[in-house]
């Protein structure tokens, strides 16, 4: 597999999107795992640091609200 944005061979694929990066782009960026409501009513997030992201595709940071497919 090669790089989305030059051709190079991949060094890894992005967690967000799936494209892959050579390892003069990729990048990385704490990934959201899950987010639940403490007692306290503030919503926390479980989350991974440092995973591989392609700097292309733009992770929202909340959940997006999807009503269309219930
Ligand atoms: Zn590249
Ligand atoms: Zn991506």
């Amino acid at each position: 597999m090669n790089c989305f944005e030059c051709g190079a061979p991949a060094v890894g694929v992005c967690r967000f999107c799936g494209r892959a990066v050579c390892k003069n782009h990729v990048q990385t960026m704490p990934y959201i795992v899950a987010l639940y409501q403490g007692r306290d009513g503030v919503t926390k997030a479980v989350a991974v640091s440092d995973v591989l992201y392609c700097g292309f595709c733009r992770p929202q940071p909340r959940p997006v609200p999807m009503p269309e497919l219930v």
